[in-house]
């Protein structure tokens, strides 16, 4: 199973910042492991143009209807029109500030596979959660309300990003993230069967070069979704170059 490193760039990014993805292009030629990053959705036609299939162009987020009456909103499919390969779903923040609901997050991601796109669902735990001892139990609920029936590593990657370590600094102890992510690889199986034991399940939360070789070592984890260190080419790089040929 290939990993991914993947870069969301949130709402960050105007046209000369293409240079940085250039960049990235130029520095992960022979990379032991998949690379997409998702800038903001009005660079995806010229970002898919300057990666020349180097590495994959993703989406942010994306409603769960094709088309239709939605000021502001962008459909799976203008995503893959402009050359989008997968979309983020259910990121901290949109469940955060626009109160997205795992229902809503389980539609955007049948939406992303109707327009042929892989799907990265996130899911993860507030500090509070982690500090009443529930992040397994929200974790998995999250993941059963989600994560839609069909879900197969073919379209679907699971990012599980705890909420007290995204653009902190602050990311759990190894240990904590390896029992997570086998919590989550549990869950996953015992719920979509053993097709689901090659299911990518992403660690995101302030993965910068320092940490990610051994964040990315972890048993489970297959690979990182980066918000901050994403948006400097030389630093993403080292993440994508801290994958280790298996
Ligand atoms: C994210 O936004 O998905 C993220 C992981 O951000 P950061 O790497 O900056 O913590």
């Amino acid at each position: 199973m290939r990993k991914l490193v993947a870069g969301n760039w949130k709402m960050n990014g105007l046209v000369s910042s293409l240079a940085e993805l250039a960049a990235v292009r130029d520095a992960i030629s022979g990379a032991a492991c998949d690379v997409l990053v998702c800038p903001p959705a009005t660079l995806i036609a010229q970002a898919a143009e300057t990666v020349k299939g180097a590495f994959a162009v993703g989406g942010q987020d994306c409603h769960a209807q094709a088309k239709g009456a939605f000021t502001g909103d962008i459909s799976a499919e203008m995503l893959a029109d402009a050359g989008a390969s997968h979309v983020i779903v259910g990121h901290s923040e949109r469940r955060q500030y626009h109160g997205e609901t795992s229902a809503q997050v389980a539609a955007k991601a049948r939406a992303a596979w109707r327009a042929g796109l892989k799907a990265v669902i996130c899911i993860g735990e507030s500090l509070i959660e982690r500090q009443a001892g529930s992040a397994n139990h929200i974790c998995q609920t999250q993941l059963k309300d989600s994560v839609p029936d069909g879900a197969v590593p073919a379209n679907t990657v699971i990012a599980y990003e705890p909420v007290w370590a995204i653009g902190t600094g602050v990311t759990p102890t190894a240990s904590d993230i390896a029992a997570m992510h086998a919590h989550i690889r549990a869950c996953l199986v015992a719920r979509l069967g053993d097709g689901a034991k090659q299911m990518l399940i992403l660690y995101g939360g302030s993965v910068n070069p320092g940490n990610a070789a051994e964040i990315l070592s972890l048993p489970e984890v297959g690979g990182a979704l980066v918000g901050g260190a994403s948006l400097k080419s030389d630093d993403f790089s080292r993440i994508v170059a801290a994958v280790k040929p298996s």
